[in-house]
């Protein structure tokens, strides 16, 4: 059962609450917090809010109509185990003062306004979403994130940034490149350190499954977490990433969700998986390729259409991009197979349940905003299912090995952030059907990010520029 104000109000008495801290997300996806003395939460803040400064949020409110509303959802509730007062976190979504209106750039709105789309349109009540956001564990790195952007130096051999990894005398069983998944301890030496970043997790609500070391050579991790309903979902990735990086932090390490941190070894995604569901009935189980209803293929048609536009919101980074290149597992084509890694739509063998039957979107990554992303993806999914969109044939070929001349006949995936800016900027109809994306919002993101990330990085010279050209 959902906790209501009331359950908040009375947890803030019997465990004693010191603190309660209000979080919301900003445009691009990190958390940002301010906390109050408990006297502030009263039923009133559930109902009408807490309002504070807008302007300093990146992409949001200009200054001069600075005031926003934080309102805690009381379902969010949880005790955050990193600090010494006992500490009360809620999750907030945001909206206007002036009129009480959801404010249209807050992600979490977006994400709850695309549910009620999809409830809208009689096709599903549910969308289950369920994303595997992997990331590297590191020796915690000092590095100028703002002149330079970048880390110490580069290996001339490889022409890798060098990852700042200070590992201390070398104990060998290092895993060797793409070998990391997943041979036992003491090859693996961030058994324990999973282990509590799981647990921690798992206390916090969130429905945990496994751990394990992912593909790269050292210290890439992936924490299992069962399938949500979409906004739980991103809520519990919040959680996710914050435990992961706090029980980093804590062990003098660092933990990051960077797509592609270390050149030539796998990069970091966040296959996304998803289905539909209508009156407690999965609905993407059928009698199809891959056992899919034809409802799942005509999703599948929505997202491979669209995606070239989605990763302007699921790849949103220019870093993104260095991670889809072949030979990594990550996906550099449009199309959907069943259980070809090399596909960016993937269909995972399910066993015989129809509930579950799902599809694996490939091409996400966590330097994402889940809540945009995911409502992105269902958007696409949904117009798919609404206009029979069909998926073409499916590829059951490692795409990787594909002749040159077959590959051309399959779509690639963007190659750069400027790629798909480009693609959303020509292609969001879908997105704004219901209202559920607003013009506004989707011009915001492609100034933000050509502003502070396309242009910024063309500016700056490269760490490989410096190997390539410093001799010419
Ligand atoms: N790390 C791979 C990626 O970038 C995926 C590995 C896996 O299949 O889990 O998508
Ligand atoms: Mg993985
Ligand atoms: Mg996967």
């Amino acid at each position: 059962m959902a906790k209501t104000p009331d359950d908040v109000l009375k947890m803030i008495q019997d465990e004693d609450v010191k603190i309660v801290d209000l979080k919301f997300i900003d445009l691009p996806g990190t958390w940002q917090h301010c906390s109050f003395a408990t006297n502030q939460i009263d039923a009133d803040a559930f109902a009408e809010g807490i309002p504070f400064d807008g302007s300093s949020i990146r992409g949001w409110k200009a200054i001069n109509e600075s005031d926003m509303l934080m309102v805690p959802d009381p379902s969010t509730a949880f005790i955050d185990p990193f600090f010494k007062e006992t500490t009360l976190s809620l999750t907030c979504s945001i909206r206007e003062p002036r009129t009480g209106e959801p404010y249209g750039r807050d992600p979490r709105t977006i994400a709850a306004k695309a549910l009620e789309y999809l409830k809208g349109t009689g096709i599903a009540d549910t969308a289950y979403f369920g994303p595997e956001a992997e990331f590297f564990i590191f020796d915690d790195v000092r590095f100028d994130q703002t002149q330079n952007a970048g880390y110490y130096y580069l290996d001339s051999v490889e022409g890798n940034w060098n990852t700042g990894r200070n590992e201390g005398p070398n104990l060998g069983y290092k895993p060797r490149n793409k070998e990391g998944y997943f041979p036992v301890a003491p090859t693996d030496s961030m058994q324990d350190i999973r282990t509590e970043m799981l647990l921690t997790m798992g206390s916090l609500g969130v429905p945990i499954e496994k751990h394990h070391h992912e593909v790269a050579s050292g210290g890439q991790a992936e924490l299992g977490v069962r399938f949500l309903s979409m906004v739980e979902a991103a809520d519990a990735l919040q959680i996710y990433k914050y435990v992961i990086k706090n029980v980093a932090r804590k062990h003098g390490k660092v933990a990051t969700f960077m797509p592609k941190p270390i050149f030539n070894d796998n990069g970091t995604g966040m296959h996304t998986h998803q289905s539909l569901w209508k009156d407690g009935q999965p609905l993407f189980a059928g009698d199809k390729y891959a056992d899919l209803s034809e409802m799942a293929l005509y999703y599948i048609g929505g997202l491979l259409k669209h995606a070239p536009a989605i990763l302007a919101f699921s790849n949103p980074t220019t870093n993104s991009y260095k991670r889809l290149v072949p030979g990594f597992e990550a996906p550099v084509n449009l199309a959907y197979s069943q259980g070809n890694r090399s596909a960016s739509i993937r269909i995972p063998l399910s066993g015989k349940s129809p509930k579950a039957k799902r599809l694996e979107f490939r091409c996400p990554d966590a330097s994402s905003n889940a809540y945009i992303a995911f409502a992105a993806m269902l958007m696409a999914g949904l117009d798919g299912i609404k206009n029979k969109i069909d998926p073409g044939e499916p590829l059951d070929v490692d795409i990787y090995e594909l002749s040159a001349e077959e590959l051309a006949k399959v779509p690639s995936t963007p190659g750069s952030l400027s790629e798909a800016l480009k693609a959303l900027e020509e292609d969001h109809a879908f997105l704004t059907e219901g209202g559920v994306f607003s013009e506004e919002l989707i011009n915001v993101w492609i100034e933000y990010k050509l502003e502070k990330e396309v242009i910024p990085m063309s500016l700056r010279p490269h760490p490989y520029e410096f190997s390539l050209y410093f001799d010419v």
